[in-house]
């Protein structure tokens, strides 16, 4: 039975459109529980009907015309309960709903079984017998094993129409929702780009041909190099491998005919697609159909399909004349995008961002916030290679992206940007004032850096200093570990920019979603892996060189201080104390003269919640990362958006550690301050500043935001709030105690809408 579900499973992920899916789903599973019928009813939201979409067994006449209201019939009721009906004479049922169209009336036996996505039921698939009796035990459960295995498929077939505004149904519809997490707040409209990894026939975006010949004959030259490199091959592995092993050239030589691959290809673009995308259109198919092949040989062949037109692809990236063209309101679309990718696309034409994958406190998420970019992540039923050249609104507030908008929903969302940008434009009065509470409580808002751009955002915004430089970004950005000298010339210009603000530099913080590409850590579990300070303190020649490099750009500055990510217990303090002051006595022997800085300590790993005291008394300050910290707390991966309505700073467990960390903190003298993205999050802020935290270090892009919030409320009201909050026991409940607050204090809705969960 599995080879069964696994074959017809493969059949339809090769399915070219949603109807091809269904016709194979009805035929496959027909056969395979030897029904008289098998239907699939989709769900079709213009309609507000389940709309029999495809069947094996009723009138093929009724295909596609007839449909049940939601909640009607024995398919209404299979949805609206989410569970399977098995019957022995569907007719006795009293919600059994006959539809004359479909001939039904001979059929007793019925099992329906819901096709559930995310928690959303998309359709029922049905099968009927003749005679009177139940479907039994092994029926029903391969019916709902292959359901739950098809609805992904069938999620992602929808999605494609929709992108193209088609409703399941074959309707024309517009305002299609894609749903992801929020990642940056804001509207943004415009245009999306795609941007794709090299050699990757997935991710190729369908963009039409702008010169037909020149593509063809590009696609022409890439094929030669490819055969030329195969040719080679084949004669350097003469005398080394058997000569049936060598035949495999053969074979792709054969395939890179004109008449067998080729051809094809050079058709698709005649017919206007650009040459990437004619050969990952025609190569996906091949694979496909060869892996559908019963023969294992020739099954396992697909794998060669593939290896051979990546090559080809790589040819044709690598002679692709025209750079990507951005336009003036772009909105770059990726499966995962990087921050060397958000570097490449013009500033002022950047008007949103969309990842499949990652989540709301992925980095990149992150990045995105700091430049004020509107992001949603984690779309992950996106039909990526739809969507190139598609004008669309992307709502950051919400996490979602609407196609084929209409007049009416764009007239509303550009309202919204207009008024989010003037309300931006009412922050810029808040420069000059003081970040200090209606009783004249001061607080003191720091920034989060990375990007050298942050710098002139967070000095116009009124940062009081740098709470965390993540010294990562550069790494990232760079395609070797940087030398000492570079890295002391990227150093010298933030603590030069911020001088006297104190610039607090945490040393590489590596692993987890940040690979360096030219030092790649392949883990099964990277978030409980190779991470931070266990990967300095391995290298500590990486180590040495950066603290160094921190040091000499501090001279006669004296701002920076220095601060260890990742920490899980007071050994890896003591280990890294003893490089620090080694680099600082090496300095001083070198001649140069050095103070010895600040040195902190991160608090985001449940153990070092625990043993903030000892881990404090090794340093001179404490500095919460709220973001691994909820991470490890809730068991919660950052950048999973299936998990993402779990990740909640405002867990009652986080908070309780926050306070914690601030407790222990104070009783030994020592500042304690803030640097996940919790702390610019205007609604945490006021709990943060009510437990104590000396500093919040947030994004540049929050600061102003925060200070508005902060000079709105009273230090006594965000007491009596921290203190009824820490009183409660789910995260809900608390979000909407703080918003109640806020909107009491009379702070705009902008503010309060706030995505932090
Ligand atoms: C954190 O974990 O909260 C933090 C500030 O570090 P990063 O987001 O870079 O992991
Ligand atoms: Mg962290």
């Amino acid at each position: 039975m599995i080879e069964q579900l696994r074959r017809i499973v493969q059949e339809v992920n090769s399915a070219q459109d949603l109807q091809n899916a269904l016709d194979i789903i009805v035929r496959r599973v027909r056969e395979a529980l030897n029904t008289h019928v098998c239907s699939v009813f989709l769900l079709d939201n213009d309609l507000n009907s389940h709309v029999l979409m495809a069947s094996e067994g009723l009138k093929r006449e009724s295909v596609g015309h007839v449909s049940l209201e939601v909640g009607e019939g024995l398919v209404g009721l299979v949805a609206k309960h989410a569970e399977p009906i098995n019957l022995e004479d569907a007719s006795l049922h009293p919600s059994f709903h006959y539809l004359q169209e479909t001939g039904e009336e001979e059929f007793h036996a019925f099992l329906g079984v819901p096709i559930i996505h995310h928690r959303v039921v998309l359709g029922v698939l049905v099968v009927q017998n003749k005679e009177c009796r139940r479907f039994d035990e092994s029926e029903e459960a391969f019916l709902i094993t292959l359901s739950a295995q098809l609805a992904g498929v069938i999620a992602s077939a929808e999605a494609t129409d929709a992108a193209a505004g088609v409703s399941p149904s074959g309707h024309k519809i517009s305002d299609t929702v894609f749903a992801g997490v929020s990642g940056a707040p804001g509207v943004a409209i415009g245009r999306v780009v795609v941007k794709f990894p090299k050699a990757d026939l997935r991710q190729v975006p369908m963009r039409p041909a702008r010169d037909v010949e020149a593509e063809i004959e590009l696609f022409r030259q890439s094929l030669e190099k490819v055969r030329n490199d195969m040719r080679s091959l084949h004669e350097k592995l003469a005398g080394h491998v058997a000569e049936e092993e060598r035949k495999i050239f053969d074979v792709y030589l054969h395939m890179l005919d004109d008449d067998a691959l080729g051809n094809e290809v050079v058709a698709r673009i005649r017919n206007g697609l650009w040459a990437q995308g004619a050969l990952a259109a025609v190569g996906r198919e091949h694979v496909r159909s060869f892996e559908l092949m019963q023969d294992e040989y020739l099954s396992e062949r697909s794998a060669d399909i593939k290896d051979l037109c990546s090559r080809v692809l790589f040819y044709l990236q690598e002679g692709e004349q025209e750079e990507t063209e951005y336009y003036d309101d772009t909105i770059l679309l990726g499966e995962e995008l990087t921050p060397s990718m958000l570097a490449e696309v013009p500033k002022d034409k950047l008007k949103g961002i969309i990842s499949i994958k990652g989540s709301g406190n992925s980095h990149v998420a992150i990045l995105a916030r700091t430049m004020g970019i509107p992001t949603v992540m984690g779309a992950v039923d996106l039909p990526i290679s739809q969507l190139d050249g598609k004008d669309v609104i992307l709502d950051g507030y919400k996490g979602e992206l609407i196609g084929n908008p209409s007049e009416a929903v764009l007239e509303r969302y550009q309202s919204t940007i207009k008024e989010q940008d003037a309300f931006i434009a009412g922050l810029q009065e808040l420069i000059s004032l003081p970040c200090e509470t209606t009783d004249n409580h001061r607080v003191h808002l720091w920034v989060n850096t990375g990007l050298i751009t942050d710098v002139a955002q967070s000095l116009e915004h009124g940062a009081e200093g740098v709470g965390l430089f993540r010294t990562e970004v550069p790494f990232l950005l760079s395609e070797r570990f940087p030398s000492e000298q570079e890295q002391t010339n990227i150093y010298r210009e933030q603590l030069e920019a911020f001088s006297p603000a104190m610039v607090t530099m945490r040393t590489l913080d590596v692993g987890g979603d940040k690979a360096l590409s030219y030092f790649p850590i392949e883990e099964e579990n990277p978030f409980l892996g190779w991470r931070g300070i266990r990967v300095t303190l391995d290298h500590p020649e990486i180590f040495m060189a950066q603290i160094r490099a921190m040091m000499r750009a501090s001279i006669d500055l004296e701002n920076l201080q220095i601060m260890l990510p990742m920490i899980s217990n007071v050994n890896e303090v003591n280990s890294a104390m003893q490089l620090i002051k080694r680099a600082h006595r090496e300095l001083l022997q070198e001649g140069m003269n050095v103070r010895f800085p600040p040195v902190g300590v991160m608090i985001e790993l449940p153990a070092a919640v625990y043993q903030t005291r000892a881990l404090v008394r090794l340093v001179d300050f404490v500095s919460v990362g709220s973001n691994d910290l909820t991470q490890y707390l809730l068991a919660v991966d950052r950048n999973n958006p299936r998990v993402a309505n779990l990740y909640s700073a405002f867990h009652p467990a986080v908070l309780q550690a926050l306070f914690h960390v601030v407790q222990e903190a104070q009783d030994e003298g020592k500042q304690v301050c803030i640097c996940g993205e919790m702390a610019g999050d205007p609604g945490a802020a006021v709990l943060l500043m009510a437990m104590g935290f000396d500093i919040l270090s947030m994004n540049a892009a929050n600061l102003l935001k925060v200070k508005s919030v902060i000079r709105s409320v009273s230090l006594e009201a965000a007491q009596d709030l921290l203190d009824q909050v820490l009183q409660m026991d789910d995260a809900q409940m608390i979000r909407s105690a703080v918003d109640l607050t806020l909107y009491n204090a009379g702070v705009d809705r902008l503010l309060r809408s706030s995505r932090t969960n």
